[in-house]
């Protein structure tokens, strides 16, 4: 497999250099500041263990501040009060359906279970208030429980997570990117060593490490080689996700999983590169090619979505919708951005919507008619709309992008990193996107959410479990 772009190493001794002194000792370290690290941080801080955070960039953000930050989770506080019945059961449900059986049994259940109490202690404790997003469901989730910050941003969330580590001083070390992992003889991580931007290498010892670097969608030669049908694909995520929590695992002896699995989006508004929200294809938009042609049921998901738009004349298609679904749409600050932006055009008619797609207008009149039937489903078996679209008519741009990779090392319910006979290795975890997800081996076993829910409960689990090991060595 190709190694990451900053070749991450794993150095065996039982001492580094410069960590005699007791000050360059941190009995929890954790290798990224994006939502898994954070909240791992936070919850370790509440646990009473001290522990560091380690991040590459000089601001804390990650994918997590590119994504929308929707987090989908049963039984929380915000979604009682919003008299929603739900419950972890039917969560996981919801998650192994998607998968359809493929993803990790023991993590859908740990993940669907902790999300609930992550997202209510972040609000207890640290001021994070959480609101469920209203008037639609997103594909494959049987009740609302997608939660939000105020903002409704990934940077909004990772505002408040960043904040809420200052507000409780845990130490943020940033412009820090990890290269080494020093092991002993018996497998454990004794610490790390990491780069500064004037080229100096400095050391931390630690008695346990948490990988929150997230997965390696980053790095063009793993897409290429792990996810051949998005090696064209434009990456939207954050470049820093180059695959070294797998490139450290492969040369631990880690065992890795769900290599195939990703989460695509089949509405990345070109050439703004901007976040079209699938809500708009939920509440009866459509997606139509070069030719006008409709070329698959979008309700099934936005992850499969990419591949399917990938495969059109040019990797491109159109978001087809009208006034009421842009009055949805505006309350979602990623599309008003990509509205400022240009990407919303604006057609009083058919003809109108025709030039602008370059298609024949009889062949759109006819997709267009086909939105809709009695018998609710048409001869393709997409799903069809009670309301027809009607003028004026809006229309977006699209390709599909590849948002972030849901496969990696390999962890049991615990957040423990496994060998390849699946013993866990003593204190080495990993969460987020650093580890295998719950979508299984494939782009169509993501169901939405599916990241940072593994990035903010497997950051809640691996804190846990840290905190249970460093008990147990007092
Ligand atoms: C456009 C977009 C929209 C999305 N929307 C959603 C959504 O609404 N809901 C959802 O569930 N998911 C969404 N996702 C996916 C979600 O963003 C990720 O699954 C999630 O952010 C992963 O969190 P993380 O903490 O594991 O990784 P990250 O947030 O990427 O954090 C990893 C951190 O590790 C740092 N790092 C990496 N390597 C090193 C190193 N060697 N040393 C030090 N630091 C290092 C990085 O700089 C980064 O800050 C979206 C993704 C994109 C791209």
């Amino acid at each position: 497999m190709n190694a990451p772009m900053s070749t991450p190493r794993i150095c065996h001794a039982e001492h580094m250099p410069g960590t005699v002194a007791q000050d360059a000792h941190v009995p929890v370290l954790i290798v990224g500041g994006g939502a898994c690290g954070l909240t791992a941080a936070l919850m370790l801080h509440d646990a009473g263990v001290d522990c560091a955070v380690l991040e590459r960039d000089a601001t804390p953000l990650g994918s997590s501040a590119l994504s929308s930050g929707f987090i989908p989770a049963p039984g929380t506080q915000a979604q009682r009060a919003a008299g929603i019945d739900d419950s972890p059961e039917r969560f996981a449900a919801d998650i192994s359906a998607k998968a359809k059986g493929r993803a990790a049994p023991h993590l859908v259940q740990a993940y669907a279970q902790a999300i609930g109490p992550a997202l209510d202690a972040l609000q207890a404790r640290h001021g994070l208030q959480w609101q469920v997003l209203d008037g639609f469901l997103y594909p494959g989730h049987s009740v609302r429980r997608m939660h939000a910050t105020p903002e409704k941003t990934g940077v909004g969330l990772m505002g408040r997570l960043a904040n809420a580590v200052t507000a409780v001083d845990i130490p943020l070390i940033t412009e820090a990117t990890v290269r080494e992992l020093w092991v002993n003889a018996q497998q454990r991580v004794i610490g790390v060593g990491y780069g500064r931007p004037d080229g100096t290498l400095e050391h931390l010892a630690c008695d346990a490490l948490i990988l929150a670097c997230n997965g390696f969608g980053g790095n063009p030669a793993m897409v290429r080689e792990l996810l051949p049908e998005m090696r064209d694909a434009l990456f939207a995520g954050h470049t820093g996700n180059d695959g070294s929590a797998i490139a450290w695992g492969q040369a631990l002896g880690a065992r890795l999983a769900d290599l195939g699995g990703y989460q695509g989006h089949g509405s990345w508004a070109i050439p703004q590169g901007a976040l079209i929200s699938w809500a708009l294809m939920m509440e009866g938009g459509i997606q139509v090619n070069a030719l006008g042609e409709r070329f698959h049921d979008e309700t099934q998901g936005y992850s499969e979505a990419s591949v399917h738009v990938l495969a059109q004349p040019g990797g491109v298609a159109w978001n087809v919708f009208d006034a009421p679904i842009l009055a949805l749409a505006r309350s979602f600050p990623d599309f008003v951005d990509a509205e400022a932006a240009g990407a919303v055009k604006h057609c009083d008619s058919v003809q109108a919507l025709a030039a602008l797609i370059g298609c024949e207008e009889s062949k759109l009149i006819a997709t267009l008619a086909s939105t809709t039937s009695a018998s609710g489903q048409n001869e393709d078996n997409r799903r069809v709309f009670a309301r027809p679209l009607q003028a004026p008519f809006c229309a977006v741009k699209v390709t599909g992008a590849l948002f972030h990779t849901q496969g990696g090392l390999d962890i049991d319910a615990q957040c423990r990193v496994l060998g390849q006979t699946g013993q866990p290795f003593p204190n080495l975890l990993a969460a987020g996107g650093a580890a295998r997800g719950v979508s299984g081996d494939a782009v169509w076993g993501y169901l939405s959410g599916n990241g940072l829910l593994s990035a903010v409960a497997g950051g809640y689990i691996a804190a846990n479990t840290a905190a249970r090991l460093n008990r147990q060595k007092v």
